[in-house]
C-alpha cells in the first residue's frame, strides 16, 4: 500500500539564461527574492484573466477584500490564488539554491531622448539555477494548473522577476505541473466562478457565406458574423441573414445564385430576396403554401408529389473512401408564391434518401431540357463543398477552441479568422491553395465534379 499522500509540492527547475531580478541583488534576506518572484507571478497570472476577459483587480488601486457574507465571489481570481485582506495566499513558494544576481555593473549607454539619464545597473553575473517550490497550503482551492500555465508563459513570452524591460529575467523552467489547454482550464475557472464572470454561458450563432463556383475548384470565404439573439443590437436572425445578404450584393452587384438550405425556406427571406432580385436555390421544408400551375393552392410538399420525375441521372458519391451511387429522378413544376407575381419553380429530386428533395429556384428553367433542369441540382450540391470549407476554416483556426468572454471580442477575433481564410483562399497560388486549404476538400470537390461528368455520361 501507499502511504498517505502529503501535501505535495511542485519542484520546477528555473534555469535563469539572462540575470534573475528578484529586488535581491546581494542575495541577502531570501524572503525579498520569494516575494518578489510572487509579485511577478501575479502580474502574468492577471495577465491571462484579463486576456481572457475576467476580472482581476488592481493592487495598485487597492485589491479586493474578502467578506463573509459574500466569500469568493466578492474577491477577484487573482486574490482567489494569491490572496488579498482576509484571505490567504493559497501557496507558499520556496526558492532553493540560486544565488543572488551578484554585483551590480553600472552600463550608460547615450540616450538621446533623456539629457540626465543615468544609465543602468545590470548584475555582472547571471544568477545560478535555482528550484522554486510551490507548496499548496490549501490544495483543494490552489489553481496549481494556472500557476503552471503562468510560468509556461512567463517562459515562452515573458520574463521572471523584476526589471524584466531590461532584458532580464529570460529564464527556462523544467518539471512544470501539469496543465490542460487553456481553454479547458478557462472552462473550469468560469464554472468555479459560475455568474459572476459574464457572459460566456449561452451558444453563439454564426452567419457565414461562402462563395464557390459551381464547376470548378474556386471557393472563397467571404463573411462570417458571430451574433447572439441575447445581444442589444440583435433583432432577428433574418435580419442578421438579410445583412450578409446586402453587403456582399453591394460588392458583387447582384451576381451569384444564393444557395441555403432548409433553414432558408421561410417568407421573410423569400420576400426579401425577390425584392432584391437575387437569385437563389433554396431547399424546401415541404411546408410553405405555394400556388401551382393550375392556379391551385398547396403545400410545396404536395406539389412535389404530383410533379412527373420525367428525367432520370445516375451520381457518384465518394463517402470514406467508397463509392456511392445515387439513382435519381427529377422534374420541375411552375409555381408562385402567394401574393407573389414572380415565377418560381420547384425542383423534385428522388432518391437521395427516403425523401424527395424540394428546391425552390427563380433561376430561369427550360423545363423540356433536363440539362437545363439539372443545372439546379448541383447548384445545390455545391454546399456539400461549401460546408466542408466551413469545416475546415472552423478546425484550421480552432474556432470553437475560443475562449475570451466578451462578446465583443469574440466577434473581433471571428472577423480576424474570416480574413484569413480569406487571404488563404485567394492570395495564395492555386496550387498552394490547393494544398492548404482544400486538403480535405479535394474530396469532396471531386464529388461534385463527379455529380456533373456522370449525369452527363449517364443520362
Ligand atoms: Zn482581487
Amino acid at each position: 500500500m501507499e502511504p498517505p499522500r502529503q501535501t505535495p509540492s511542485s519542484d520546477i527547475q528555473c534555469e535563469p539564461l539572462t540575470p534573475v531580478w528578484t529586488g535581491d541583488a546581494s542575495s541577502q534576506g531570501g524572503r525579498t527574492r520569494e516575494t518578489g518572484l510572487i509579485g511577478s507571478l501575479r502580474w502574468w497570472y492577471e495577465a491571462i484573466l484579463r486576456g481572457c476577459g475576467f476580472y482581476a483587480c488592481d493592487p495598485s488601486s487597492g485589491t479586493c477584500v474578502y467578506e463573509d457574507d459574500r466569500r469568493l465571489a466578492g474577491i477577484c481570481l487573482a486574490c482567489q490564488l494569491f490572496g488579498c485582506t482576509g484571505y490567504s495566499r493559497r501557496f507558499r513558494l520556496e526558492v532553493e539554491g540560486g544565488g543572488g544576481a551578484g554585483e551590480l555593473l553600472p552600463i550608460r549607454l547615450k540616450n538621446p531622448g533623456v539629457a540626465n539619464h543615468r544609465g543602468w545597473r545590470v548584475p555582472k553575473f547571471l544568477t545560478k539555477p535555482f528550484i522554486l517550490k510551490i507548496l499548496p497550503l490549501y490544495p483543494k482551492s490552489m489553481d496549481t494548473e494556472g500557476l503552471s500555465l503562468t510560468l509556461g508563459l512567463i517562459e515562452r513570452f515573458g520574463a521572471f522577476g523584476a526589471k524584466t524591460s531590461h532584458g532580464q529575467g529570460a529564464v527556462r523552467f523544467e518539471n512544470l505541473p501539469a496543465r490542460r489547454s487553456i481553454a479547458e482550464w478557462i472552462d473550469c475557472l468560469a464554472k468555479a466562478h459560475d455568474g459572476s464572470t459574464g457572459e460566456l454561458h449561452q451558444g453563439y450563432w454564426l452567419c457565414d457565406v461562402t462563395a464557390a463556383e459551381v464547376n470548378g475548384s474556386e471557393i472563397v470565404p467571404l463573411y462570417q458574423k458571430l451574433y447572439s439573439a441575447e445581444a442589444k443590437d440583435f433583432r432577428s436572425e433574418n435580419d442578421e441573414v438579410l445583412a450578409a445578404v446586402d453587403l456582399i450584393r453591394s460588392h458583387t452587384q447582384g451576381r451569384g445564385i444564393w444557395a441555403i438550405d432548409r433553414g432558408g425556406d421561410r417568407k421573410k427571406l423569400l420576400e426579401p430576396l425577390l425584392d432584391r432580385a437575387q437569385c437563389f436555390v433554396i431547399r424546401s421544408t415541404g411546408k410553405r403554401s405555394i400556388i401551382d400551375r393550375r392556379n391551385l393552392c398547396g403545400t410545396v410538399g404536395e406539389v412535389a408529389g404530383r410533379c412527373r420525375l420525367q428525367y432520370k441521372t445516375r451520381i457518384v458519391k465518394i463517402q470514406d473512401g467508397r463509392e456511392k451511387v445515387y439513382e435519381l429522378r427529377y422534374g420541375a413544376e411552375p409555381i408562385q408564391l402567394p401574393g407573389r407575381s414572380e415565377k418560381l419553380w420547384l425542383v423534385a429530386i428522388a432518391g437521395f434518401g427516403e425523401e424527395v428533395m424540394m428546391l425552390l429556384t427563380n433561376l430561369k428553367i427550360a423545363v423540356r431540357d433536363s440539362q437545363s433542369l439539372w443545372w439546379i441540382v448541383p447548384i445545390y450540391l455545391t454546399r456539400w463543398k461549401i460546408e466542408e470549407t466551413f469545416r475546415f476554416v472552423k478546425q484550421s483556426y480552432n474556432l470553437e477552441d475560443i475562449r475570451v468572454m466578451k462578446y465583443q471580442r469574440l466577434q473581433n477575433l471571428v472577423i480576424l479568422v474570416t480574413a484569413a481564410a480569406y487571404f488563404a483562399a485567394t492570395f495564395l497560388g492555386q496550387q498552394m491553395k490547393l494544398r492548404i486549404l482544400c486538403e480535405k476538400l479535394l474530396v469532396r470537390a471531386c464529388q461534385v465534379f463527379c455529380v456533373n461528368a456522370i449525369s452527363v455520361g449517364f443520362r
